[in-house]
């Protein structure tokens, strides 16, 4: 079969290699129908995620057809039109029980770590990918959610709901705020509203995004290269400032930017996965009472939001803006990894 693979920081190919195999019996062959790229392979390109070796195919997002099943499988059948979940999870372990799918104890790839796909095992920008623990890694869709729909909910909308909504106790009637309005910020926005959020405020300093954003349900756009930004922000408060701020960006300057809109008493949600460590102010924060979250999606929201998706109530396939054939990969990494003059937010490439 043809697939991604990485080559070390700067390099990877379209290229042949030996079709994957069914290793475990709890495994299962899904040919590949559409698949994705997440902001994360740009960073494991670079070389910033070292765990990522030579050889690795790359992607841990897509929809495609079960071609072959472990013997121990039981919920899943040759033929199945599946979801795969970015994390691959046993279902048994404490961790699991506790739905902290995340850190699965199983010890494929590693354990501790679910997020194995396209890191620590082969991934979904191949033709066919293995899937292990298929039982509770995949996920059967219903006839008519199209796999444009359907691609999102592989990571970027659990990704938004659960550590941006969830872990930010969204509540009715509160504000929040969402600094950074990439496919993941605007999945908080697309999703704090099923929590009865009065207000979603979308910070960004990308104008196009900023539309997107107004588009999936903010109530309120704000450019952050503007110099009243935060008093912008906090003028749509009682002026002591946002209940939720759930940063979306992966840097320093962003989580800082929430630290200064939250209230006291109030959330702060980080989304964003960091390459460096950021300034913590304790001696300005302590006194505010303010509680903030981190972590690695669990992907356990995945079916309540494809049972949304299936009845037209999330904006999924508005996130798409280009699609490729699944071989011509390359020129949609180059139209994804140029965003700020393709305007790519979410591309995907199909057969
Ligand atoms: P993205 O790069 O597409 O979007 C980031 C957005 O932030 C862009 O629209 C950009 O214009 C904006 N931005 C940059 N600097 C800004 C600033 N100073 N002020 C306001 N906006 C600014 O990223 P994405 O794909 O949406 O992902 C967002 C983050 O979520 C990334 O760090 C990604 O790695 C992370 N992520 C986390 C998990 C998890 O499990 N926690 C899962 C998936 C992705
Ligand atoms: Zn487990």
């Amino acid at each position: 079969m043809k697939a991604l693979v990485y080559h070390g920081p700067g390099k990877k190919a379209w290229e042949e290699v030996p079709d994957p195999q069914i290793q475990l019996p709890t495994d299962v062959i899904v040919r590949v129908d559409t698949t994705t790229i997440c902001g994360t392979d740009l960073h494991i390109l670079k070389g910033d995620v070292p765990a990522v070796t030579e050889g690795r195919i790359l992607g841990h997002e897509g929809v495609g057809t079960v071609t072959e099943i472990g013997p121990a499988v039981s919920t899943i059948e040759v033929g199945d039109r599946v979801l795969i979940s970015c994390i691959c999870s046993c279902g048994s372990c404490s961790y699991c029980h506790q739905g902290l799918y995340a850190h699965c104890l199983a010890d494929e790839g590693a354990s501790g770590i679910g997020w194995i796909l396209g890191h620590l095992i082969d991934g979904t920008q191949a033709e066919m990918v293995r899937i292990p623990f298929a039982d509770n890694s995949l996920y059967r869709l219903p006839e008519h959610v199209p796999d444009e729909a359907a691609l999102l909910l592989s990571d970027i909308f659990p990704t938004g709901f659960e550590m941006g909504v969830q872990y930010g106790q969204v509540k009715p009637g509160v504000t929040v705020a969402v600094v950074g309005a990439g496919p993941v910020g605007l999945a908080v926005i697309a999703t704090a509203g099923l929590y009865g959020a009065a207000q979603i405020v979308a910070i960004d300093l990308d104008e196009n995004r900023l539309d997107l954003a107004k588009q999936v349900g903010a109530t309120h756009c704000i450019n952050s290269g503007t110099a009243d930004w935060k008093q912008q922000v906090i003028a749509l408060t009682d002026g002591y400032g946002v209940d939720v701020a759930v940063e979306a960006v992966g840097v320093p300057a962003t989580f800082t930017m929430c630290t200064d809109l939250v209230r006291p008493g109030g959330h702060v949600a980080n989304v964003g996965v960091h390459g460096t460590s950021v300034q913590l102010d304790l001696q300005n924060l302590w006194i505010q009472n303010i509680t903030i979250s981190m972590g690695l999606v669990n992907t356990t929201t995945l079916p309540m939001l494809l049972k949304l998706v299936a009845q037209g109530k999330l904006p999924a396939t508005e996130l798409v803006t280009h699609r490729f054939e699944l071989d011509d990969i390359t020129s949609a990494y180059e139209t994804f990894g140029n965003a700020a003059e393709t305007h790519a937010l979410k591309v995907m490439m199909s057969r």
